[in-house]
């Protein structure tokens, strides 16, 4: 969080104090300041101006302060400092860096008024200029490289408020963040560290059509319903379906460059298992840390309420920076839910008019000010990069008609229902494939035929339809049982367990399950389809359904998953499920 508090302006006095919410008089600040609330000085920012009195939000927990305080304005809206050493960081929702979380866990807040910089200011970072004097660099521009993790060339840019000009002067080598590293004819210096207002887009030319998709090496997802680079997706789920599994799966394995992890309101210890977990992680592509290209937000449900309404836009807007690098970003946001209930707490302490089940009436406009900042983007450097933005939903009692989920259901193009009774069955990821949605299928189909198989869309299709065909009979198996089916429908039921239990599932825990590229996708897709039209070709001979179902090598089609080489495999088992059900007629 930027801490230059250039204007020095008149200190108000504090009216009163409700929780997060503190009302000031007589303060000189404007919408969205950050202000110094009180004798020790906690951070805060302006959220309403009525008269000579004004409403801050608190980031901190206010017990102990009272009226007749001081409180200051930095004049300056919240901010966040954007540079290297972002990656492989873990951030409060104010962005300080919380260099040991666990030990915060048990006192679960940095020193109250502790304002600590978001990027390490006395680092020095290893310079490598991309432009000479005499270059004429324009806003955005790229004008040096530096190697900020292992896996990550962090691209120093011409910040976006700057008009550019020619390069005066250019150093190479070792400099901190706020050191002059190219200086233009204009006066403007470029130093590696800029800021950025947390509540406003950062600019771009323009928001392109998504046409990559975000390979998450989840069947399901990458399977049937797809998300785009630079796509929106929810993950609304009651507790323990796999919310959780899901993101972290995402995060893990989703082919982006970077991975922005917001923890939003969670409980302390299920992020206390992130930060365990992920510094341990391996980039299943480079072998490298999985922290290289990930920034955590840690904000848990025993931090100030205010940092949670503020975490996800630090999230959005250290991913913007990065996509103004070129890179694809991926953003999750655990969970959703929790900020929108932090935003009801400040609407009521606000006294504000209550909408649905108490929300604030602007929780649509927000949730959507949100996703918006989603997109695939021509940058105004001329590269193109994109920020994928994926919320978990946490609705309770796992009602989807409850205000979060539903307004986020209009905005988001992707849908991933988690289903308890799934869960309950032990059927992981529990996504219903009923219910869950991709309005990305069509416009990824090309890219998954292209570099997959060319009849990828067909294969996708013929699978939705033996599983919706599933769901109907199932509705007569209830009533009159299994047996009572045409032999040619319980053989789509056998083909459809195989597409539910080798396909749909998939053991987040398995080493090699885990992640499935989707070529293997593709593979286990077509050893079911084979099994089905060897099967159809059996029955239409005569022989009797017992008997298909019954042959040696069908249920090894749950054991691909699990296999590393799995074209050989693959190829095994069709001529095998093929030679067997051939040798029945
Ligand atoms: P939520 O975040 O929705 O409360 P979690 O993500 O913590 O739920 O999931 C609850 C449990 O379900 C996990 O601890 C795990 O045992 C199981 N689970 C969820 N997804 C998977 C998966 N893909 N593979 C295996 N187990 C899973």
């Amino acid at each position: 969080m930027s801490q230059t508090a250039q204007t020095v302006r008149e200190d108000g006095i504090i009216s009163s104090v409700s929780g997060p919410v503190v009302t000031a008089r007589d303060l000189d600040a404007r919408m969205n300041d950050v202000v110094y609330v009180g004798d020790e000085g906690l951070m805060g920012e302006v959220i309403e101006i009525e008269g000579d009195t004004t409403t801050i939000q608190v980031y901190e927990e206010t017990s102990g302060i009272s009226p007749g305080e001081p409180v200051e304005s930095t004049g300056e809206p919240l901010s966040v400092d954007l540079g290297p050493g972002l990656l492989d960081t873990i951030y409060d929702g104010v962005q300080r860096p919380l260099d040991v979380l666990e030990d915060k866990m048990g006192s679960p807040y940095l020193d109250r008024g502790v304002d600590a910089p978001g990027i390490e200011l006395d680092k020095e970072w290893e310079f490598e200029p991309e432009v000479e004097e005499g270059d004429v660099v324009e806003t955005g521009d790229v004008v040096g490289i530096v190697e900020e993790t292992i896996t990550i060339d962090h691209k120093v840019m011409v910040p976006p408020d700057y008009e550019g000009g020619e390069v005066v002067a250019v150093e190479s080598g070792s400099f901190t963040v706020d050191e002059t590293v190219v200086e233009l004819d204009n006066g403007e210096e470029v130093q590696m560290r800029q800021e950025w207002p947390v509540r406003e887009a950062r600019p771009t030319v323009e928001k392109k059509t998504p046409r990559t998709p975000l390979v998450s090496g989840q069947r399901i997802l990458d399977g049937l319903f797809p998300i785009a680079k630079g796509g929106t997706a929810a993950i609304p789920g009651p507790f323990g379906s796999g919310k959780t599994v899901t993101q972290h799966q995402l995060a893990k394995y989703a082919d982006a460059d970077i991975i922005i992890y917001v923890g939003c309101g969670e409980r302390g210890n299920e992020m206390t298992e992130v930060i365990d977990d992920f510094p341990e992680l391996e980039d299943p592509s480079t072998g490298n840390p999985l922290m290289a290209r990930t920034s955590l937000i840690a904000n848990t449900s025993n931090m100030p309420v205010a940092a949670r309404e503020s975490c996800v836009y630090t999230g959005i807007t250290i991913a913007e920076f990065y996509r103004d690098m070129g890179y694809d970003v991926a953003l999750m946001a655990d969970s959703t839910s929790r900020w929108a209930e932090a935003m009801r707490e400040i609407s009521s302490r606000l006294e504000e008019m209550p909408g649905e089940e108490g929300y604030p009436a602007y929780l649509a406009a927000r949730l959507s000010q949100f996703y918006e900042r989603a997109g695939y983007f021509e940058n105004v450097n001329g590269t193109e990069g994109s920020v994928s933005a994926i919320g978990a939903v946490s609705p309770p009692g796992g009602d989807f008609s409850e205000p979060v989920t539903q307004n986020t259901l209009r905005i988001v193009k992707t849908f991933w229902a988690l289903d308890a009774d799934l869960a309950e069955r032990r059927h992981f990821p529990s996504i219903n494939w009923n219910e869950s949605y991709s309005l990305y299928k069509d416009q990824l189909d090309p890219w998954f035929q292209d570099e997959v198989a060319d009849d990828w869309p067909e294969k996708r299709q013929w699978a939705v339809d033996v599983l919706d065909e599933e769901t109907e009979l199932q509705e007569i198996v209830q009533l009159v049982g299994k047996d009572a089916l045409p032999e040619d429908q319980q053989l789509t039921l056998e083909v459809a367990r195989y597409l539910r239990e080798a396909y749909l599932q998939q053991n987040a825990f398995h080493p090699v399950d885990t992640y499935c590229p989707p070529e293997k996708t593709y593979l286990m897709l077509t050893t079911i389809q084979t099994f089905n039209d060897e099967a159809f070709d059996a029955l239409e001979a005569g022989v009797p359904v017992d008997e298909i179902i019954d042959i040696d090598a069908a249920p090894n089609i749950n054991r691909i998953g699990v296999q590393e080489d799995y074209e050989e495999y693959v190829d095994e088992l069709k001529s095998e499920i093929t030679e067997q059900l051939r040798s029945l007629y």
